[in-house]
């Protein structure tokens, strides 16, 4: 039986969605903002936010760096650093982050499609606690045979020590019949890449491909990704 690793944040739950709508509830809260200062203090903080996982992912900077460093850095890029509680607007986040249960559309439905044919795995760099409940959330948790966080594996995709303990806990599964799948450039492609297994990247944002990363295949909506098993 083939094994499909699955990505989960903005492959199959909507991270992106309930982000924005998080954010801007924040910024509202803490900083009173409204209209086009809002949407620049939306902007401002998920550039920050996406540089700092990047260099995590590459492996410059420790993970806790991302959780101290990004509210402070986007106060002070808006001039409000003064004005506002970073730390209060982190610890805000995470309450929640932790209680986004949003799913792409599309997401249930693939699931469907591929539970019984496939054995299908769930491959994260999220935390243990909050990705169960957000699967239990959603009704997606009983299409996966089994959860692989970051947090629970002690390490980060793309290290392919990621996906080797994987493979080192589940002898049934066959790294050569495996395809990891995500919308992760670096964590997911990258990854695979690195481990030597399959890789179908989800495109879902018109994204372009760097040199440097060769999926084997690209879908461009979840219904296409489900066409292709
Ligand atoms: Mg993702």
């Amino acid at each position: 039986m083939q094994t499909l690793i699955f990505d989960l944040d903005d492959t199959l739950l909507d991270f992106k969605g309930g982000e924005v709508a998080d954010i801007k509830e924040l910024v509202q809260k803490h900083a009173q903002l409204s209209g086009d200062a809002l949407e620049e203090a939306l902007s401002t903080y998920q550039a920050i936010n996406s540089n700092l996982w990047y260099q995590y992912e590459m492996k410059t900077i420790e993970r806790d760096t991302i959780f101290k460093e990004r509210f402070p850095k986007t106060l002070a890029e808006l001039k409000l650093a003064d004005q506002v509680d970073a730390k209060q607007m982190e610890a805000d986040y995470a309450y929640l982050r932790d209680h986004n249960y949003r799913m792409l559309d599309g997401a249930k439905e693939l699931l469907q499609n591929l539970h019984g044919r496939y054995r299908i795995l769930a491959g994260t760099n999220g935390q243990e606690e909050t990705q169960l409940r957000r699967l239990k959330e959603t009704g997606l948790m009983p299409y996966f045979d089994q959860i692989f966080t970051s947090e629970g594996l002690g390490v980060a995709k793309p290290d392919a020590l990621f996906f080797e303990k994987i493979f080192a806990s589940r002898p049934d599964v066959d790294k050569e019949n495996t395809i990891m799948i995500g919308d992760g450039l670096y964590s997911d492609m990258l990854g695979g890449q690195n481990a030597g297994i399959e890789t179908i990247w989800l495109n879902l944002t018109q994204k372009e491909l760097p040199e440097s990363i060769h999926p084997n295949r690209i879908a461009h909506s979840l219904q296409e990704l489900s066409e292709m098993f």
